[in-house]
């Protein structure tokens, strides 16, 4: 039992399952308290340092799609990190702490309102500032963050076409990834985001692939929220065990 529990600590998650988390704020306990979607700071940076302490490999997108393209072998105990939303606690909070480590990190942020500075977006020169360390990628989360399913074609096609572009231009690199605002999307979405030139999309929960296929499209992500507060839930997420427990009581409810 002792020695399961321990290879199971060692070798998850196995080569090729890679899970790749999802945060959105990171802030003060008072607002992780109230706020499921914020994490402390002291939270995120006990997860960095159990990432760091315990050897896990914290890859790139690049390196993601790399090896999901079998350009690239796996090692073993991979993850990925990825922030919604591009919000100011980004460059307040968690950068500090992922500077550490220079940990690979993507961060889908919102076309119009880096423009607007609105909704506790960073704005454009924070955003080329974090962008000037290698270790940064950045990504598409749509113009106006709309729920993409209920657009028309053309709306949807602004949205993704029309973000990938304008932050190609006041960034001055390509944007090939995008997540999809609250993972919100059906089939012709994932078409149209493949049909705007992006490498991989990514979903929320398992529950947006109700009717979808899973495929470069449509990638699920793990939540972390507050309450990965715990070290054994976190390291359930992790681990791929959460991704697999969520898999088959996905299965057996009648997908
Ligand atoms: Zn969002």
């Amino acid at each position: 039992m002792v020695a399961a529990a321990v290879s199971a600590f060692v070798f998850l998650p196995l080569p090729g399952q890679i899970p790749v988390l999802m945060y959105h704020f990171i802030d003060t306990p008072e607002r992780a308290a109230s706020e499921k979607n914020v994490v402390s700071r002291k939270s995120f940076a006990r997860q960095m340092a159990f990432l760091h302490r315990f050897g896990y490999h914290v890859i790139s997108m690049d390196d993601y799609y790399a090896i999901k393209t079998g350009r690239k072998k796996p090692r073993g105990r991979e993850i990925m990190i990825t922030f919604d939303d591009g919000n100011y606690t980004f460059a307040d909070q968690a950068y500090p702490e992922m500077a550490k480590y220079q940990f690979p990190v993507t961060l889908f942020v919102i076309s119009q309102n880096i423009k607007d500075k609105s909704y506790g977006s960073m704005d454009e020169q924070t955003l080329k500032k974090l962008h000037s360390n290698s270790w940064i990628t950045l990504g598409s989360h749509s113009r106006t963050h709309p729920l993409l399913s209920q657009l028309s074609d053309d709306a949807v096609r602004q949205e993704l076409l029309g973000s990938k572009r304008e932050l190609e231009d006041l960034f001055n690199t390509p944007f090939w990834y995008l997540a999809y605002p609250s993972g919100n999307m059906d089939e012709r979405v994932t078409r149209i985001a493949e049909e705007s030139g992006y490498r991989l999309a990514f979903t929320t929960s398992l529950k947006h692939l109700k009717d979808v296929q899973e495929n470069f499209y449509s990638i699920p992500r793990v939540k972390i929220s507050r309450t990965s507060d715990c070290p054994i839930a976190f390291w359930g997420q992790i681990s791929g065990i959460y991704q697999a427990f969520k898999r088959l009581s996905h299965t057996f409810s009648g997908r």
